[in-house]
């Protein structure tokens, strides 16, 4: 496999389990947010994304969100209330928030995987980190 592809594939972030990360031995899962985990037009969490958030959590998987999205107050008052840590204009695939992000969770690489849907941004992200990729399909509104 070519060395800047995603590492795995899943068509939801559901699908992207507890127990996968456990097995993969991944303690740091840095998420995208837009249409990675919740469609772009979601205000609020959903229940489901609270429910997986609170099931890694569970398993010893700490989730931070890192997200290009500029909307500084938007992303706290949706990460808020799941308890997620975000960081907002993040730039990807510029590297240096999810660099930071290991850092200040003292997290290797090899204990850290970057989830997101785009691969311009989350993947190349992940691999100018030196971190496993793991992409969701793009998901959208429907109208
Ligand atoms: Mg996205």
């Amino acid at each position: 496999m070519c060395k800047l592809h995603a590492d795995k594939k899943f068509e939801r972030f559901e699908d992207v389990t507890p127990e996968l990360l456990k097995k993969e031995g991944v303690k740091l899962l840095l998420c995208d947010l837009d249409n990675t985990l919740r469609l772009h037009s979601e205000k609020e969490p959903a229940d489901e994304l609270a429910d997986w958030i609170d099931d890694c959590r569970k398993a010893g998987v700490q989730i931070i969100i890192i997200s290009n999205n500029g909307r500084k107050k938007m992303m706290q008052k949706f990460c808020e209330p799941i308890g997620v840590p975000c960081v907002w204009w993040a730039k990807k695939p510029l590297s240096v928030k999810l660099t930071a992000a290991m850092e200040e969770y003292n997290m290797k690489p090899d204990e850290t995987v970057m989830l997101g849907d785009k691969w311009s941004t989350d993947v190349l992200a992940a691999k100018f980190a030196k971190i496993r990729a793991y992409k969701v399909e793009h998901r959208r509104d429907i109208v």
